[in-house]
């Protein structure tokens, strides 16, 4: 018989225990995973990947927007295996495990990088963001009454986060959803132009503007819905579907809202905060399982190469073939590590309400930094690694194409690049942080054993941050941001990473960790040649893509 196998290589490895790189990485950032998520890797690599292949090109969600006597009933059908899959996934422990006593966030976002399809791990996203934001800001009767839902084992709750609107995406005080006080509840009127997991959510995080409230971001509060009323009608209308060009293993629709019951999460004043705190948690998601995907798409690459010859050998006995898949692999480690770093530290800041400190204020800024350029680096990487797989890679046939289109929305939704990067201004310049940043980073570099690359790092510190800080303070923030959100994102990556390589060449007595820091360096941040001795050295780490 034949079998999926045959289509995607890597069938079969466990995405969470041969990962390598990951796992030194959990090691260094003192993360222990569980039996949980070893299961979790077999079951993303045996039956996640070709279910989701399936649903994306033959059983996308459709709404049924009529019942059999006329009725409207706004049903979102899926899949049975689709609805199957996610609550599988939920029995992982994927959204429970970081509510639970211990709140471990970060176990939720490992599950990212491993599930990482862009419409499954959205699902589980934004049913994330609803029951955090539940637990945190709603009060007890709200909490007591529906948190509960989304703990069980027993297909639980999923969420939804309706924020954007017709003429309000990147700008998320322009909404126009009013709030309204109506005989003793809030009701919310308006229309949300983009809303994940719609139909299957059963709740969902809602933006609005109280009547009365001030104008722009300020006057933006947050409040809780279900999709059914008390008396058990529609909370909210699904007008339509969107068309996408990935992600179609979650539905997006239109929804509209008329005087919809709704709880308030958190003082309404505060409404801005916790909406953006909850987007946090998505922009963190959005860098990992995005890099997740990446991680997907060269595995499968370099399982090609080691079978495919061309010009009598195998393509990864190619000198070019190899240094190719050395350097993405460095680019995908320096950014997974950063991602992780900053999951850690949001994890570590998440007790924390408005007005907030330091830490949280520290978590958000690496948010921004990751999600971009993990974002990027998603995009890129999954694209070469078509390329590395010649025509094959190109054709619907095989997953590969679902995968580089999944990773085109990572740069969009959660916000933009120019977002991430007038985002990051605010944090750097009106938070303070940015002088903190600026010491830790001082003392980071200095700290460095390696002597060429702390002189790199440090030549980088000086000519490029310190001066677009110097003329974003001359000049104004908003035209140099996006300038230093990159120029910051490849800083921090690679002193992390060489950071990390240090401590793991020591750890594991073995030398691909500073070898593949260096390429990093050379190839993605000075776009400086590197010599062969250093691709075959880096190039053993990548050896367990072939023995696992
Ligand atoms: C598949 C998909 C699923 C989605 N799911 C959800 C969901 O579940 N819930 C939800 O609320 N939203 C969702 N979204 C919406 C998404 O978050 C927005 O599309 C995104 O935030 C961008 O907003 P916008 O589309 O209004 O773009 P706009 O705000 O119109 O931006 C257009 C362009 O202008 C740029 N721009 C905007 N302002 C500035 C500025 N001040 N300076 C410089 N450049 C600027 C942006 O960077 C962007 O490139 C989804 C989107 C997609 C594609």
């Amino acid at each position: 018989m034949v079998v999926f196998s045959e289509l995607w290589l890597s069938t079969g490895k466990n995405y969470y225990t041969a990962d390598r790189p990951l796992q030194l990485f959990l090691k260094y950032i003192g993360f222990k995973g569980d039996e949980d998520l070893h299961r979790l890797g077999h079951y993303v690599s045996t039956k996640m990947m070709e279910t989701s292949y399936w649903i994306d090109r033959y059983a996308r969600p459709t709404l049924r927007k009529w019942g059999t006597t006329g009725h409207e009933v706004n049903y979102v059908q899926v899949s049975h295996d689709h609805l199957l899959t996610l609550y599988d996934l939920f029995n992982f422990g994927v959204v429970s495990k970081s509510l639970n006593n211990g709140k471990n966030l970060t176990y939720h976002f490992v599950s990212g990088y491993i599930i990482s399809d862009a419409g499954i791990f959205c699902t589980i996203t934004v049913t994330e963001q609803t029951a955090y934001a539940l637990m945190k800001y709603g009060d007890e009767e709200l909490r007591d009454r529906f948190l509960p839902y989304f703990l069980r084992q027993e297909r639980p709750w999923m969420g939804a986060t309706f924020y954007t609107e017709t003429s309000a995406g990147s700008d998320l005080g322009s909404i126009e959803t009013v709030a309204e006080m109506n005989r003793g509840r809030w009701r919310l009127r308006g229309l949300k132009y983009f809303t994940s997991n719609v139909g299957l959510a059963d709740a969902a995080i809602v933006t609005a503007k109280p009547v009365q409230a001030a104008s722009g971001a300020k006057g933006v509060a947050t409040f809780f819905a279900t999709a059914r009323r008390d008396d058990g009608s529609p909370n909210w209308r699904v007008l339509r579907l969107k068309e996408k060009l990935g992600t179609n293993t979650v539905p997006t629709g239109e929804v509209e809202l008329q005087d919809a019951e709704a709880y308030p999460l958190g003082a309404l004043g505060h409404g801005i905060y916790v909406a953006l705190e909850v987007l946090t948690i998505a922009r963190i998601d959005n860098s990992i399982a995005g890099l997740g995907l990446a991680r997907k798409a060269l595995w499968e690459a370099a399982l090609y190469g080691s079978q495919r010859r061309a010009f009598g050998k195998r393509l990864i006995e190619h000198p070019l073939y190899l240094r190719d898949l050395v350097e993405m692999e460095s680019r995908l480690q320096a950014n997974l590590l950063l991602s992780l770093v900053a999951a850690k530290a949001f994890n570590d800041a998440a007790d924390e309400v408005p007005p907030y400190s330091g830490s949280y204020h520290y978590a958000r800024l690496l948010t921004h930094v990751t999600k971009n350029m993990a974002a990027w680096t998603s995009i890129e990487l999954t694209r070469y690694a078509m390329e590395l797989m010649g025509g094959i890679g190109f054709l619907e046939e095989f997953p590969m194409a679902k995968i580089h289109r999944d990773s085109l929305v990572t740069a969009i939704w959660e916000g933009t690049s120019n977002v991430q990067s007038l985002d990051l201004a605010e944090v750097f310049f009106r938070k303070g942080i940015g002088e903190l940043l600026m010491e830790e980073l001082g003392a980071r570099i200095s700290a460095l054993e390696d002597r060429e690359v702390r002189d790199s790092l440090s030549e980088m510190f000086e000519s490029e941050v310190k001066s677009v800080i110097g003329t974003a303070i001359a000049e104004g923030a908003e035209l140099h941001a996006k300038y230093l959100l990159e120029r910051l994102g490849l800083l921090l990556s690679s002193l992390h990473y060489q950071r990390w390589a240090e401590h793991a060449s020591r750890e594991t007595g073995e030398n691909w960790p500073l070898a593949l820091s260096k390429v990093y360096l050379y190839s993605a941040v000075m776009k400086r040649n590197v010599s062969s001795g250093l691709v075959r050295q880096a190039g053993e780490g990548l050896s367990w893509i072939f023995d696992s």
